[in-house]
């Protein structure tokens, strides 16, 4: 049976790429009668996120995706979260020890530096130097008597190449003089994504991996492991990258790519799940029957029918555009199509949603005199975009130039804090300090680029409420 999985990270907010690899992975497997898993990827410590991994179920279920095994709903071959694998990935570990196809590396972290300096002076590609590939036995014992910390390194044969088969695009070699000896084991006994990824598909019996084209350059590093285990491999696809209209990688400085950001302006789920499926080609948009039955070219699709119609052979490579134009153009045709009592209680619920205004009206309670006021000083609440009052760029000290740098740093703040009016308060002081920025004139330049206004209710009560995906994308818009 067919077997799939997607595996995102909990590093932050749901990222429009998981949804759209993980339909992807959705109807491939809806269409064969197989298995869609979702395993959580959590084994980097350093980037793991608390609340992102609810995130990940909400935003996907909000799309429409189910899956049949996961950390949430179970399944055969649990538990789906890596961290609790560990046990698991530290046996593996043992076995590519056993059988030399792994090594201890011992190496400071000075010590990797000083290599990594050296190997930049002569112009060499950054690769671990092999230090602790022949360590004898008794050195080994020795280091591990003395409690030295070591990680697990692949030992990445020293010559020749590794081939693989991409099932969208032949057969792609690469040469073991470019692939570093990679850990898989950190110090801290945590796998990295490499080994933890390989033992899981294995384990989990997955048959096709299907991920990102960025996956690429890790796949001959997953094909050497599954070599070393003595496993057999699952197939390969390389889903092309969505791309901005200028054909770099999407991201987050030039899109929204939180799921958050769409639901929580207003996109129909339907809709987002339309314009992913539509995203590299594997839909027909033009059926030469219906059209000789005169029948007019679509490009709407439900979930449902995108399973009867989808077809993973004709995604072309040429990155997909994500274009934000057409996905607004999609979402209205959605809302159009909705009964005019559909429409009516998407508006009460999304745009005014009770909990939403809730919390508005407890900061306007105080600030208004009647209740006519109220949209006086809430408009941007409800809004899409707002335009700052120009004046408030022309202020004595500040060029535009300024403002902009501004706005950037801004970002950055806002971006890293918890979204708490504490954590946000004392972020931007402590920039504030750093720029010697005017604490005030920071609050006004902020104040008017979030709520189109130099008067607001206050500043960070209404960013909380507002949300953070949709703060954001207004500052990174302003930055455009
Ligand atoms: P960003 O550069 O926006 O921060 P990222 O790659 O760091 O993106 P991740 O959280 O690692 O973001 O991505 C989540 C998932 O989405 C990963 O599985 C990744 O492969 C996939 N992904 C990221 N960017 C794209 C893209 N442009 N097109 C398709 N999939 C993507
Ligand atoms: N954890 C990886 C991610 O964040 C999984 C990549 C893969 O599918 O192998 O997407």
């Amino acid at each position: 049976p067919i077997r799939v999985r997607i595996a995102p990270s909990p590093t932050g907010d749901p990222h429009v790429g998981t949804a759209y690899i993980g339909l992807l992975n959705y109807l491939y497997a809806r269409q064969r009668g197989g298995q869609f898993v979702l395993r959580i990827e959590d084994t980097d410590r350093a980037r793991f996120v608390a609340t992102s991994e609810q995130m990940i179920f909400d935003a996907l279920h909000w799309l429409g995706l189910t899956w049949d095994e996961g950390p949430d709903v179970g399944g055969p071959y649990g538990p789906y979260r890596q961290s609790e694998r560990t046990e698991i990935y530290r046996e593996h570990a043992q076995i590519l020890l056993d059988n030399g196809t792994a090594y201890r590396c011992f190496c400071t972290a000075e010590e990797l530096e000083a290599a990594r300096k050296q190997q930049m002076a002569a112009k060499l590609p950054p690769r671990y130097p092999g230090t602790c590939r022949h360590l004898s036995v008794t050195d080994i014992g020795t280091n591990i008597a003395a409690g030295k910390p070591f990680v697990v390194r692949m030992a990445v044969p020293l010559e020749g190449s590794t081939t693989f088969h991409d099932e969208l695009r032949g057969d792609i070699t690469f040469d073991h003089s470019n692939v570093d000896d990679q850990v898989l084991m950190k110090s801290d006994g945590f796998p990295t994504y490499h080994l933890a990824n390989v033992v899981d598909d294995h384990l989990m019996r997955i048959t096709d991996v299907i991920r990102a084209e960025e996956w690429i350059s890790s796949t001959p590093k997953h094909v050497l492991l599954y070599q070393a285990f003595g496993w057999a491999q699952p197939r390969f696809w390389h889903m092309p990258l969505l791309r901005n209209l200028d054909k770099s990688k999407i991201s987050k400085r030039k899109n929204p790519v939180s799921l958050i950001y769409y639901r929580e302006s207003g996109f129909l789920p339907e809709a987002i799940i339309n314009f992913l499926g539509l995203m590299g080609g594997g839909m027909p948009t033009l059926n030469p029957v219906e059209v000789a039955n005169g029948s007019k070219e679509t490009e709407i699709f439900s979930l449902d029918e995108m399973v009867q119609r989808f077809e993973v052979h004709n995604i072309r490579l040429g990155g997909p555009v994500f274009d934000l134009t057409k996905l607004k153009w999609l979402n209205g045709e959605y809302l159009r199509a909705l009964s005019p009592e559909a429409f009516f209680e998407a508006v009460r619920t999304q745009v005014f949603g009770d909990s939403y205004i809730r919390n508005i009206a407890s900061i306007m309670q105080a600030r208004i005199e009647t209740l006519g006021q109220f949209g006086d000083l809430t408009g941007f609440f409800f809004a899409d975009n707002v335009m700052p009052p120009q004046e408030v760029f022309l202020p004595k000290k500040r060029t535009l130039e300024e403002t902009l740098a501004f706005a950037a740093e801004q970002l950055i703040v806002l971006e890293a804090t918890d979204w708490t009016t504490e954590a946000m308060e004392s972020s931007l002081k402590k920039l504030g300090e750093e720029k010697t920025w005017s604490v005030k004139e920071n609050f006004m330049l902020l104040r008017a680029i979030l709520t189109g206004s130099t008067m607001s209710p206050p500043l960070l009560e209404s960013l909380v409420i507002f949300g953070k995906a949709r703060s954001i994308d207004r500052l990174r818009r302003f930055l455009e």
